[in-house]
């Protein structure tokens, strides 16, 4: 049976960011990243490629190409652990560890919409949460001539809390630029009680809402999109629409699929009762398996799920990893920061950064809530060079 004194599984923005920097602070390691893709992915770019304003060629790389030197890569599916065993398995067979970190990211249910695989990327239903359908979203852009727009946000955990949003407000800009905005009805469809969680933010969020004319619907849950016909169902579970069945016809349509861990995390005794890794949420330690770690879209922790959060929890992971292997208590400690650029139009954004509290930890000295030039460059110039440049060599 092989085994290896790390093992990570899932070589994403998490796995490759967090190995890489565990060789950072001692070579000898001996590591293995378990990953059957082939092509690694710069995901929060998906936002411009659908507002026609990034390359989407820019957002990906081939797995190998990211892997770091001195890692042992696997190119295998997980399929399930032993965590009693120190066992992962794998389709071959079982992996033995000293030490697991778990970072699969999240999985993409699709099929939890009735009619949307069939339709998705036809009929003039998008999607920026897939590499595939990403470029789609601009054509319907494109081809909008006036008529309902629908933006839809699921009630499950997302990866990128704002994601949903921020392509709602391209549109508008878009629509706008191109003297349509008068002929648009823009409808936001969302499964959360809120526009955003929090209210610093969310102020200026609803002044964008308002300068697009967007009509806001909370708590609605999209359960159906009959696309040749161009009709989308939504179904109300707030206090005051539950039940109530909204069928609504539409021009053009951006879905985000419901969201959670992956079916073979899911289905492990490694997760907490919503289904996601269950780790503290300040070590990053699993409450019940002190030699393993979670991070990224698969953990268990309460913030919204983002690349930039896990800038902060790889070093928290490597520190107390790195305290475990010396016969230590962890020492490192996260906070719960995590980051939303948010795109509110084109040349403009809202750079929101808070922690488990929704408390804003800003970067920078000017007021973070204010839509800006400078930080809409940071997301399309300065971010993904820092991703392929920095974050994924443990540098950043
Ligand atoms: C449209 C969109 C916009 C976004 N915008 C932003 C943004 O503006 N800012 C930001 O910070 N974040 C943003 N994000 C979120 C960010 O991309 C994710 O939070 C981040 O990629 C999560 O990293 P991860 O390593 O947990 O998962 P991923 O990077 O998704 O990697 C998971 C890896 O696990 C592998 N894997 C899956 N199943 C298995 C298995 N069974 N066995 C082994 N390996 C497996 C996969 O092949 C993959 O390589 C956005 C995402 C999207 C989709």
């Amino acid at each position: 049976m092989a085994h290896h004194q790390i093992v990570i599984i899932g070589g994403g923005n998490a796995g490759i960011s967090t190995a890489a920097q565990l060789l950072r602070k001692n070579r000898a390691l001996d590591i293995a990243i378990v990953d059957p893709a082939d092509k690694h992915y710069y995901q929060p770019a998906w936002t411009l490629v659908g507002g026609g304003a990034f390359d989407i060629q820019k957002t990906v790389r081939s797995e190998a190409s990211v892997m770091p030197k001195g890692v042992t890569w696997i190119k295998e599916k997980a399929t399930g652990f032993a965590p009693e065993q120190n066992q992962v398995n794998l389709e071959s067979g079982p992996l033995t560890y000293d030490y697991l970190i778990v970072c699969p990211g999240i999985q993409l249910n699709w099929g939890a919409i009735k009619g949307l695989p069939e339709t998705l990327g036809k009929n003039n239903v998008c999607s920026n949460y897939s590499f595939e359908s990403a470029p789609y979203t601009f054509k319907c852009l494109r081809n909008f001539k006036g008529g309902t727009a629908l933006f839809h946000n699921p009630s499950t955990p997302v990866k990128c809390g704002g994601a949903p949003h921020k392509i709602m407000y391209l549109a508008a800009d878009y629509f706008r630029k191109h003297g349509m905005l008068d002929k648009a009805d823009i409808q936001y469809w969302s499964g959360a009680a809120k526009l955003f969680a929090v209210p610093k933010y969310e102020k200026t969020l609803l002044q964008v809402v308002k300068r697009g004319n967007i009509k806001l619907n909370l708590m609605y849950n999209l359960t159906e999109i009959d696309g040749p016909n161009k009709r989308a169902t939504f179904v109300g579970f707030g206090e005051d629409n539950k039940d109530e069945v909204r069928e609504v016809s539409f021009d053009m349509i951006h879905v985000t699929p419901p969201q959670s861990a992956p079916d073979f995390v899911r289905n492990s005794t490694l997760v907490n009762s919503a289904g996601w890794v269950d780790v503290d949420k300040g070590t990053l330690q699993h409450v019940r398996h002190a030699n393993i770690f979670s991070l990224g879209d698969a953990a268990g922790l309460p913030i919204s799920k983002t690349g930039a959060a896990i800038r902060k929890q790889a070093p928290v992971v490597v520190q107390n990893l790195l305290d475990m292997m010396a016969g230590r208590q962890p020492s490192a400690n996260y906070m719960g920061y995590t980051s939303c650029p948010l795109v509110t139009g084109y040349g403009k954004l809202v750079l929101a950064e808070f922690d488990y509290d929704n408390t804003p930890m800003e970067t920078f000295p000017f007021d973070q809530s204010k839509e800006r030039w400078t930080m809409y460059q940071l997301k399309r110039e300065v971010l993904p060079r820092m991703y392929w440049g920095a974050i994924l060599k443990g540098m950043a």
